[in-house]
């Protein structure tokens, strides 16, 4: 790895009680460039700019893709990835469904610790506290040619994250618009995935809803993700989540959940979860929780549904009573070393 350390440091100038998440970018970034068929030496160089025309491939024909994860520092300044090796797993599945070079596990987990090891200092502390991590995969060459690029860049770049406290949210059920279909890149994180929500978002946002529940684009039968999250239902004392397929993203803080739910003794059923069946729960009052889950936020509670113009509201259950409250604490304590890892998910 080449590293060219920053001369002009910002840290100074980084106030961890009063920040901007996702517009403070730390100090350094990866980069490594893909040319002649193989990926060159990784470089942490100074966060800045880069030199790239309009007419570069990545963003005419979409070949982009990226993955999300976070770094976070317990009470002794010990600094902690999270399962990362799930994300890199994840970005080259990403970049094989998108015709785009795999990285190495090298360059993939040598980049992060190198990375997060310079820029400590800009890991926030404290409860909810971490350091966002976004590794992309792009395509760099410059052709105005719709075909499979022959260079890239792969990049790592983080801001500081602060407790995302978000107050339970009302979602639509998506009736119309889908994120993925069969055969598609629902499975992937590709940059178009979230280009294609947005307006989708804005319509339900405009009819009063925070996000949607994206059901499946055949028969809107069924619930696959809620915004760029993967959801959980809980009917009586039992949860439900879809199986992941090639239309729903294998997330890993779906993936903790169904484990710290098990290792809790709750009854987890990974299987289609079907509209109408939550409905009729929410009818006959055995619908406790719907809930999302993902590493931004980890956790948002959903307090209503929107399903054929009615606004279906969810039980309040307190904190102790309820699974998706629970779960979330055990999961951030993991995280932030206040438990034991008995997963071995701390690295
Ligand atoms: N679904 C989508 C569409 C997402 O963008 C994300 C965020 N990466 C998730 C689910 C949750 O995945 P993870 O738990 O790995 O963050």
């Amino acid at each position: 790895m080449i590293i060219q350390k920053t001369e002009n440091s910002r840290i100074s100038t980084f106030d961890p009680n009063n920040f901007s998440f996702g517009n403070t970018f730390i100090d350094h970034m990866i980069i490594c460039e893909y040319e002649n068929g193989k990926w060159g030496e990784v470089k942490l160089v100074p966060y800045g700019p880069l030199p790239f025309t309009p007419a570069m491939m990545g963003v005419n024909y979409g070949q982009a893709c990226f993955e999300g994860m976070k770094a976070y520092k317990d009470k002794d300044g010990q600094v902690f990835l999270f399962r990362p090796e799930k994300n890199f797993e994840r970005i080259n599945k990403s970049a094989k469904r998108l015709a785009m070079p795999e990285v190495t596990e090298e360059m993939f987990i040598e980049g992060l610790k190198a990375l997060v090891d310079v820029d400590r200092a800009w890991i926030p502390q404290g409860e909810g506290m971490s350091l966002y991590i976004r590794p992309l995969i792009f395509a760099t060459e410059e052709a105005l040619k719709a075909r499979v690029a022959n260079k890239y860049m792969f990049a790592i770049v983080a801001t500081p994250a602060k407790m995302y406290y978000t107050e339970p949210v009302s979602v639509k059920i998506s009736d119309h618009y889908s994120r993925a279909a069969n055969g598609g890149v629902g499975s992937a994180k590709a940059a178009g995935n979230y280009a294609a929500s947005f307006y989708p978002t804005q319509l339900a946002i405009e009819e009063g809803y925070e996000q949607i529940i994206w059901t499946d684009d055949a028969t809107h039968e069924y619930f696959e993700e809620s915004g760029t999250m993967n959801v959980f239902v809980r009917i009586n004392d039992t949860i439900f989540t879809p199986p992941t397929s090639e239309k729903i993203l294998d997330g890993v803080t779906r993936d903790s959940f169904i484990q710290l739910a098990k290792k809790r003794g709750i009854e987890v059923k990974i299987e289609p979860v079907k509209v109408k069946e939550v409905i009729e729960a929410q009818k006959n009052g055995t619908l406790k929780e719907v809930w999302g889950v993902g590493t931004a936020v980890v956790t948002t509670v959903f307090q209503a549904l929107g399903y054929n113009g009615e606004k279906l509201e969810l039980p309040r259950l307190s904190d102790e009573e309820s699974y998706a409250v629970t779960l979330k604490n055990d999961l951030v304590n993991l995280q932030t070393n206040l438990s034991d890892d008995s997963f071995g998910w701390r690295v």
